[in-house]
């Protein structure tokens, strides 16, 4: 059997294009245009080609990007001034600081600094603490996106064996709170769990979130299991160039489960394409609109 491959890729701009619809309405309506304002501190290279990436998915929805690129050595008042700024400007609905922060700067202390209703990351302990009572909030891209994903291949996700790999708090703790919203039943698995294949050969949705190539082989897949691989990882290419790889051995697996996920193409696609959703939902709430329907 060789699996359905899930196109992030094609998935994510099928959703971006319902996001500018959406948008477009929102401001004929209520002349509202959403602004994301996206925060760089320092020149990390992959950083800087996120933040691009990310620009222009914002404008291509017909919103406004605020680009805020600050020298390496700016101090954590200074930050937090910034995004006390952003946080009263009405324009910005929504406000992104990219990760990692230099090492001067408590990444914990500004996240918390962020308006929750502003939080497109989600990764604000408020939204935290909203996804796990069940309370509209806005949540982390990268699970939002893998939840998107593994809708398209089960419309519901209720009553069906859920594992999650990895309990990080930007993917697989809020990722576990998503499906028990999906009514699904959930395990968390993580580097301390006994015996790892045995418990993912219980999922029928296996999400690896853990940062290991290749880690999960075709063995531990349940047959006809629907795979969402969140990791990425950089490996020795047989041409002597590197290439991009996930947690999951792609070839063995393809052949077991019933869909899959590819990296690249699969998880990263949904994650700037939820990024933008997230602005459009902050905009909606900020308004006092309903969740916008896409
Ligand atoms: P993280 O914070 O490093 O968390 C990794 C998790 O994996 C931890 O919970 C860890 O367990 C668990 N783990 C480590 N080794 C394990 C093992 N041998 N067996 C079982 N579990 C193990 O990573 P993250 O930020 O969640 O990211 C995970 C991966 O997703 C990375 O490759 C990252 O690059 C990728 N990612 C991709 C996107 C995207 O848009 N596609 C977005 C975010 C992240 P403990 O808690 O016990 O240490």
């Amino acid at each position: 059997m060789t699996a359905t491959i899930i196109d992030g890729k094609a998935i994510a701009q099928e959703l971006r294009v319902n996001i500018a619809i959406a948008t477009a309405v929102l401001t004929e309506e209520h002349g509202i245009v959403p602004g994301l304002a996206v925060v760089l501190v320092g020149s990390d290279p992959a950083s800087e080609v996120y933040v691009r990436t990310k620009s222009k998915a914002v404008t291509d929805a017909g919103m406004r990007s605020f680009d805020h690129k600050l020298a390496e050595s700016t101090s954590q008042a200074e930050l937090i001034a910034l995004i006390e700024r952003l946080n009263a400007d009405k324009t910005v609905h929504g406000i992104l600081v990219q990760l990692p922060l230099p090492k001067q700067i408590d990444s914990a202390v500004v996240l918390n600094a962020v308006d929750p209703g502003k939080d497109v990351d989600g990764f604000h302990p408020v939204n935290a603490g909203r996804l796990a009572t069940g309370q509209r909030a806005l949540v982390p891209c990268t699970p939002f996106g893998c939840i998107l994903l593994a809708k398209k291949i089960h419309p519901s996700l209720s009553g069906l064996e859920a594992v999650v790999i990895g309990r990080s708090n930007i993917v697989g703790k809020p990722l576990a709170q998503l499906l028990l919203a999906e009514n699904a039943t959930v395990t968390v698995a993580h580097s301390k769990t006994k015996d790892l294949p045995e418990v993912c050969r219980r999922a029928d949705l296996l999400f690896a979130a853990v940062g290991r190539a290749e880690m999960v082989r075709g063995t531990w897949i349940k047959p006809g299991a629907t795979v969402i691989d969140v990791g990425i990882s950089r490996v020795p290419g047989e041409d002597g160039k590197t290439k991009l790889v996930g947690d999951v051995a792609f070839a063995e697996a393809k052949e077991i489960a019933g869909a899959i996920t590819p990296v690249p193409g699969g998880v990263g696609p949904m994650t700037i394409a939820c990024v933008i959703l997230n602005t459009l939902r902050a905009a909606c709430a900020s308004a006092g609109l309903p969740e916008p329907r896409i």
